[in-house]
């Protein structure tokens, strides 16, 4: 079969006519591309570490880190670098390829940048794969990060474009767009997605998928949240998503950027297991685990590494595992390992 084609001219319309598309009709094209570029059977599992958490300037409607809203969320400062190296060791040790970075900021201060940098040398000098989210990014902030070894950023869309300041108000849409092209340009690899159920309307969806997939590469990784309502936040009370609005968005994700991958991140706690199995088929092939999601809770580890063996899916890219058994060992041991910390979430968040 020949390969799906990549493309970058994709419309509204269209995405909005997969949107619309008989709900089985639209989970079979989305397996038959899933099946094309990679292994149905496989997902990756990520953590993420914050190593600065809340009291952040920007006023994201969802977010229990913005400083303009009481979420009684406990702050902190940014972790000093040898903690955050012997986490990302104790990761490593326990199988992880991949280690992600957060900060609650605007963008990085000039007096946290030769940290942030150390932090990336270090963890890369491991032998890990290292990604950040630490807000927008000017050009030379790029690529001191490039410069210092960092693989992978991220940096959410949210929504779409039209619907971007009912949400955030504090800076723009084209402020994402040029913090996303200096990551590009700068040689990075890009994280980019959005989240759903935050009032958005059909076309909303369509406006955000049509966005990350023209853009001049698709990134290579895409995380579709659900909306966590948090106490305190302006989108506590905003009406809940139908679950298989949620399911679509990601079937045509895996539609329209065949070569990414789509991550189940934020509101897998609120998603049963069949929900889940449902995204996995739609093309969903990354999620977070550990014992919570930036700032919100996220499934028991253990209970991703039933529901994996329930469904017969294999974590991907795990070092030094080569066998099935070998492969569930590996992530047993790195399950047990997000048990007894405290520090990691599994991780999106996605933005900022
Ligand atoms: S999503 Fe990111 S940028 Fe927005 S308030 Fe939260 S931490 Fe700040």
């Amino acid at each position: 079969m020949t390969a799906t084609a990549l493309r970058h001219d994709w419309t509204i319309k269209e995405a909005r006519a997969l949107l619309e598309l008989p709900f089985n009709d639209l989970m079979f094209r989305a397996q038959a591309v899933h099946r094309q570029y990679f292994d149905p059977n496989e997902v990756q599992v990520s953590t993420l570490l914050s190593i600065k958490t809340g009291a952040c300037p920007e006023d994201c409607k969802y977010c229990p880190q913005s400083g303009h809203y009481n979420t009684g969320l406990e702050k902190e400062k940014l972790l000093e670098i040898e903690r955050v190296v012997a986490e990302a060791k104790a990761a490593k040790d326990k199988g992880a390829s991949r280690f992600c970075m957060g900060a609650a900021w605007r963008s990085p201060a000039k007096k946290d940048m030769p940290y942030v940098l150390d932090m990336v040398r270090q963890v890369k000098s491991l032998g890990l794969e290292t990604c950040m989210t630490l807000g927008m990014l000017r050009e030379d902030q790029a690529l001191e990060l490039a410069d210092a070894g960092l693989d992978y950023y991220n940096h959410n869309l949210d929504t779409s474009e039209k619907y971007y300041n009912h949400i955030i108000t504090t800076r723009t849409y084209q402020d994402r767009l040029d913090t996303l092209d200096n990551v590009r340009r700068a040689g990075m690899k890009v994280c980019c997605g959005g989240i759903m159920g935050m009032g958005e309307d059909l076309d909303d969806r369509a406006g955000l998928l049509v966005q990350l997939a023209n853009l001049p590469h698709h990134p290579e990784s895409v995380p579709v949240n659900m909306l966590v309502k948090v106490e305190g936040t302006p989108l506590d009370n905003v009406d809940d998503l139908d679950p298989f609005d949620f399911v679509r968005t990601i079937a045509v994700a895996r539609i329209m950027m065949p070569e990414s991958h789509v991550r189940l991140s934020a509101g897998r706690e609120n998603m049963n297991d069949q929900m889940q199995a449902l995204c996995f088929l739609a093309g969903a092939n990354s999620i977070f685990y550990g014992e919570k999601l930036l700032t919100t809770n996220n499934p028991e580890a253990d209970h991703d590494r039933e529901l994996f063996q329930r469904l017969g899916i294999r974590p991907e890219q795990r070092e030094q595992a080569h066998t099935e058994e070998e492969q569930v060992e590996a992530l047993s041991e790195a399950v047990e390992y997000e048990r007894t910390r405290h520090m990691f979430y599994d991780a999106t968040r996605e933005s900022a």
